[in-house]
């Protein structure tokens, strides 16, 4: 079926059973799908938005239009407790009823104090101008979970009515983060696994542990050829296509940015955010950005380290080993990275 109907000013329906909801949000990536899948009354929404007022009564309008009633959902599926995806899920639960899903790996999130990331930042080599410029004012928490949070798994489908979401585990972008799929009617909610055109970020933050790269395109090595016909992102427009051009290219993105940081250190000695300021046109130059940016090139050399391609010298430095054959980059193609 290929036809779209708008139901909102928000809101579309994308097939049978099937509604894209838009959502907005208070941070750089201005917007964030959520979606309702329907039958037989029974009413399941994938992903809620932020915990933002803007954010809970464009998705309360949007319910009503699509005729979901009063605490009517039967579940509330989270792709990732990322909190543009997640961080309303109290406060739709409790408006819209529905038993609230998320994959066990999400449960526990890891609270970064202050003064570990002040001396994360310090040992990577940020700049102390970018270091100890003040945060900006406080804002509202954008994410409240429920109490109540039933974990999701691989070995147990999602029935709504007469569909089946099948739960695929795709870490990478987040430990515990999942795609669904509904086989017969060729649906792929890909959360932030695939996304066009910005190739999702993969971080090591402070107290990481493991290789979350090396985990991503494995994951996305996994999913690459699954059989579907319309692929419902976590963020943009739907495609009505199978997962395999998507997911190439994020496969050549990904490898192609660990390959640069690769190449920053031929021959030399640096700190990560040296490797930073080498591979971005435009280096961060406010904490939060620094922070992500910082936590992109430690992942990039966790999985070049378990690779035997780089290693770490002493505390904070990192080097390039000797005679590594040179990787071929594959095409970019359109894909870029959110700046
Ligand atoms: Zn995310």
């Amino acid at each position: 079926m290929t036809w779209e109907r708008a139901v909102a000013e928000n809101a579309w329906q994308l097939d049978d059973g099937l509604y894209r909801i838009l959502l907005p949000l208070p941070w750089a990536v201005p917007f964030v799908n959520a979606f309702l899948v329907e039958s037989r009354s029974q009413f399941a929404l994938i992903d809620c938005g932020a915990n933002w007022l803007p954010s809970l009564r464009a998705l309360g309008r949007a319910l009503k239009a699509i005729g979901v009633p009063a605490r009517g959902l039967t579940s509330l599926v989270l792709t990732h407790r990322h909190p543009d995806h997640a961080g309303g899920a109290g406060s739709v639960q409790q408006r819209w009823g529905g038993r609230v899903l998320l994959h066990p790996l999400e449960w526990e999130q890891q609270r970064i104090e202050a003064a570990d990331l002040e001396e994360w930042l310090r040992l990577h080599g940020v700049d102390e101008a970018i270091r100890v410029k003040p945060p900006g004012p406080p804002r509202e928490p954008m994410e409240a979970l429920p109490e109540r949070i039933e974990p999701l798994s691989v070995d147990e489908p999602l029935v709504v009515g007469d569909l089946t979401l099948e739960i695929i585990h795709v870490p990478g972008h987040s430990p515990g983060q999942v795609m669904l799929r509904e086989a017969q009617r060729g649906w792929l909610f890909t959360a932030d696994h695939v996304l066009e055109p910005h190739a999702p970020n993969v971080w090591a933050f402070p107290g990481a542990s493991g290789d979350p790269l090396g985990e991503y395109l494995d994951s996305l090595e996994r999913t690459r050829d699954l059989a579907a016909t319309l692929l419902l992102p976590g963020h943009g427009i739907p495609l009505r296509a199978s997962p395999r051009d998507l997911t190439t290219a994020m496969i050549d993105f990904h490898r192609q940015f660990a390959e640069r940081v690769r190449k920053a250190l031929d021959g030399k000695q640096l700190t990560a955010w040296e490797i930073v300021k080498l591979t971005r046109r435009e280096p961060p130059v406010e904490p939060s950005g620094a922070r992500f940016a910082l936590a992109e090139v430690l992942a990039a050399l966790a999985y070049l380290t378990r690779r035997g391609q780089v290693s770490q010298t002493e505390e904070g430095y990192w080097r390039g080993a000797e005679g590594i054959s040179e990787v071929s980059p594959g095409p970019l193609a359109h894909i870029r990275r959110d700046p």
